[in-house]
């Protein structure tokens, strides 16, 4: 029997707000253990919850980004659970009444076609602390430090319908959700530092079935590579089982990167183990549509209307128009060297090519680079003027890379100016071919090849600074002229 793998993602987004979701104490990632939670963070008594309106403006963001509906009132519930790095006893979450309702969002398939994937609803919570089995005074002893500084960071938990059917998707689904959450500005996706975490469904069902099968749930894996390979592992697993006759249990389990390994953490619990009930120390969130219009219009152009504007406005191929909108900050430096040089084609290319290798090389954001658009742009003018040739500028770029100046400066100081001198070109062609009797005996033999070899002479011998078209020009000019000196000779 072929097994079809069923995908649903719950996404925990840390947003980018400057205090907690319920109380003042700063978000503010690596500070001392335990600096940064307040009275209420720690869960002491005799204190109120007050809601941040910075988070719930990101909220409503991300739900219009989605194209989902604001829910004009929703609901915080406590959700009850004993966990050391839950002090209260429960975690305030939303449930029956999510701020943001059924949206979608599409996403690019390796054969190039497009999917959409839609999201139940995203609400609003506090994250957790942290447990700390490692790296502070007493772990050695086999002891387990709390901290409590991430207790009341604001998440958004972005939950997808199970419309994922493999592990690429599901990555591919992940990538455009953490491209989304940034490009909209809402948090900084840092997973290294927890900011985005995912929690895989799986499950498998015979192919053509529309019964889900029963899933299992792999919690808090924090790299797209992580995700692929979890769920890749998952899908084996739960295939052997089912192909031996066996029963998939419905559990909570965790990735092991350093085994490479699922194992289960506990058997999953249901809703109603969690006794979920409105938090009676807050009130229901209440939005009116000036507030709701007021964030949707601080939302930048979103990456899918950008894209296809790139590939009508500048005529740039799919992949390009893919490759350029990837963030806001990619995307902003494409329009503004676009401007700076009148060719998008040429800035496709430059961004894509050395630009996007000198990046990658060296593990830089397009937002940290050295060398910026208003300066790419310079160079390119040095192109299009003829000043230099297009393999000269690679080099000037490497040379602004390292800091040696802007591109007139590089050139100037380097002598790289093309030799657009027809004199000059002429020189070294005449004294090439005399010294090349041979070769210019093979082109008269009519050995075309052979002109490859007087082109890179000449580039060679001008440090490749001639004009590579006057080069070809006069080269073709010079040799017809000795073919024609044999045949009337
Ligand atoms: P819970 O309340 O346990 O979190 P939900 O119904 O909210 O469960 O679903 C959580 C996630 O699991 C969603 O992303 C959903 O699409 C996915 N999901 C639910 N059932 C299945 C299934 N049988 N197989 C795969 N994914 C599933
Ligand atoms: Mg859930």
């Amino acid at each position: 029997m072929q097994w079809e793998p069923v995908i649903g993602l719950e996404i925990h987004t840390q947003l980018a707000t400057e205090s907690k979701i319920f109380s003042g104490a700063t978000t503010a990632f690596g500070a001392e253990p335990n600096t940064q939670a307040c009275a209420l963070d720690l869960g002491l008594p005799g204190v109120l919850p007050v809601l941040n309106k910075a988070a719930v403006r990101r909220a409503v963001q991300f739900g219009r980004a989605i194209g989902a509906e604001i829910a004009p009132r929703s609901v915080f519930a406590r959700k009850n659970y004993f966990y050391p790095d839950l002090p209260k006893g429960y975690q305030i979450s939303q449930y029956e009444l999510p701020v943001v309702g059924r949206g979608r969002v599409e996403i690019l398939l390796g054969d190039g076609a497009l999917k959409t994937i839609g999201i139940t609803r995203a609400h609003l919570e506090e994250d957790a602390g942290k447990s700390l089995h490692e790296g502070f005074p007493g772990s050695q002893g086999g002891m387990t430090g709390i901290d409590l500084n991430r207790a009341g960071t604001p998440l958004l938990e972005i939950v997808s319908e199970p419309d994922m059917r493999s592990p690429e998707e599901a990555v591919a689904y992940a990538r455009k959700i953490h491209q989304l959450v940034r490009w909209i500005g809402i948090s900084d996706g840092n997973m290294q530092e927890g900011s985005f975490r995912v929690d895989a469904n799986i499950s498998l069902r015979p192919k053509g079935e529309e019964k889900l099968g029963t899933r299992a749930e792999i919690k808090n894996i924090n790299s797209f590579r992580f995700l692929q390979k979890a769920l890749a592992l998952e899908i084996e697993r739960q295939t052997d089982i089912l192909r031996d006759g066996g029963e998939v249990i419905q559990e909570t389990r965790l990735y092991d990167a350093d085994k490479d390994e699922t194992r289960s953490m506990r058997t999953k619990e249901e809703a109603n183990d969690y006794r979920y009930f409105p938090d009676p120390d807050l009130l229901p969130l209440e939005l009116d549509k000036a507030f709701i219009d007021t964030a949707t219009a601080e939302l930048p152009e979103l990456p899918d209307a950008m894209r296809h504007r790139f590939l009508a406005q500048y005529g740039l191929n799919d992949y390009d128009a893919a490759l350029l909108t990837a963030s806001l900050a990619m995307a902003g430096y494409f329009e503004q060297l676009t401007s700076g040089c009148g060719d998008a084609k040429l800035a496709a290319n430059w961004i894509t090519g050395p630009l996007a290798a000198a990046l990658n090389k060296a593990e830089l954001d397009i937002a940290d680079s050295p060398v910026g658009a208003e300066q790419l742009a310079r160079l390119l003018q040095r192109i299009q003027d003829k000043t230099i040739s297009g393999t000269i500028a690679k080099q000037v770029f490497e040379a602004m890379w390292a800091g040696d100046g802007d591109a007139d400066q590089v050139i100037e100081a380097r002598g790289l100016q093309q030799i657009t001198d027809t004199g000059a070109i002429e020189a070294m062609i005449d004294s090439i071919i005399a010294a090349n009797p041979q070769q210019v005996e093979q082109y008269r033999a009519g050995k075309e090849k052979v002109f490859g070899f007087f082109v890179g002479q000449v580039m060679k011998q001008s440090q490749g600074k001639a004009n590579p078209q006057q080069v070809n020009a006069l080269l073709r000019e010079k040799l017809r002229g000795k073919l024609r000196e044999k045949l009337e000779g």
